[in-house]
């Protein structure tokens, strides 16, 4: 549902939170790419944004963000409300070895405060740029583990303003895939750390930081792997094999560090990115056969004087 300018903030119920009409989006991705929010809904607490999805027209679309870290939004924006939590959603606990964090608690963040008890299992979460909640959804993972792996429970909002607790074992966890709809915002999470890991956990961060350092661009301007693993192969060596190591439309290039990984290097737009990524996805397909599915969510629409899909 696409309202006039204006009307869209008229009709949503009185938050206590903020509400924004045509709120800049792309300097907050990752990617610094993208139009602008329609309405960006910051909410002030579980109760606000209770209160907000319980009061909310059936047909409005609803995104909710974290850190964007694992999407491209298009040039035209996202129409209806975003939602991206604030601070009230940033707070971590930790009791007899049992995490309780709010959904826009970083990865980073949680693992540091594991070393920091001494607890193990949550090493792969350093340097993962995304926040807890984005993390469930996409089952982020590296260096063999997944979030699927440590979680204990979750709790998230419906899109009719119902709060849900949901166990490890209701979800359909896959690889990068929760199966989580996408009309549960998620809120909270319990993680459980091991006690008495026989290893060094601050070492292993240690070695973990090390080896992302070496081998992918992380302090560029990307989110991450574009595309999954097919089964049994890495996307990095299908689009190394298929010659795209480099290659370049507009301001975003393959990067040369990790071909699986698109830089905006050069001013790059959402569309210089979108269309990098498909020709990636054609050459490989044409070399090998091989069909390269997203992992990097695209969301919202291309500018109307796009006539390229
Ligand atoms: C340099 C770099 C390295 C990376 N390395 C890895 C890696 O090793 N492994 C890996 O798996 N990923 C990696 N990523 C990708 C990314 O960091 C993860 O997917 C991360 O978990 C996404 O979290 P986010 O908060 O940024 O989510 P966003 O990008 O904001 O959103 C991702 C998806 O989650 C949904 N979402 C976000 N928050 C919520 C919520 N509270 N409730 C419900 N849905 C929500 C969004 O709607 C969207 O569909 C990397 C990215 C970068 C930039």
């Amino acid at each position: 549902m696409k309202v006039a300018e204006g009307m869209l903030l008229d009709k949503l119920p009185p938050v206590r939170g903020r509400l924004q009409e045509k709120a800049n989006l792309a300097i907050k991705s990752r990617w610094g790419v993208g139009g602008p929010a329609e309405v960006l809904f910051v909410p002030e607490d579980l109760d606000d944004l209770v209160f907000f999805l319980s009061n909310i027209d059936d047909d409005l679309p609803i995104t909710v963000l974290g850190f964007m870290s694992n999407v491209l939004i298009r040039s035209g924006g996202i129409d209806g409300v975003v939602i991206i939590l604030s601070n009230w959603f940033r707070k971590a606990f930790v009791e007899d070895g049992i995490f309780e964090v709010g959904a826009i608690v970083g990865c980073s963040e949680l693992s540091t405060m594991a070393m920091n008890h001494e607890l193990g299992g949550l090493e792969f979460l350093m340097g993962l740029p995304g926040s807890i909640g984005g993390a469930i959804k996409m089952n982020a993972g590296c260096y063999g583990s997944e979030i699927s792996d440590v979680l204990l429970e979750l709790e998230g909002v419906s899109r009719s303003g119902k709060i849900r607790w949901l166990k490890n074992s209701d979800l359909d966890f896959r690889y990068r895939n929760s199966g989580i709809s996408n009309d549960l915002i998620i809120t909270r999470a319990w993680f459980r750390g091991i006690r008495h890991a026989d290893y060094s956990v601050h070492k292993k961060i240690h070695e973990i930081n090390k080896k992302r350092e070496e081998a992918q661009p992380i302090h560029k301007k990307t989110c991450g792997s574009t595309f999954k693993n097919p089964e049994g192969i890495a996307a990095w060596e299908l689009i190394h094999k298929a010659g795209c190591r480099g290659m370049r439309i507009g301001g975003a290039s393959v990067s040369d560090k990790h071909c699986n990984f698109i830089i905006n290097d050069n001013n790059a737009t959402a569309d210089d990115i979108e269309n990098l990524a498909l020709k990636v996805a054609n050459k490989v397909h044409e070399t090998f056969g091989v069909v390269l599915e997203w992992e990097v969510v695209r969301l919202g629409k291309k500018r109307s004087s796009d006539n390229n899909g």
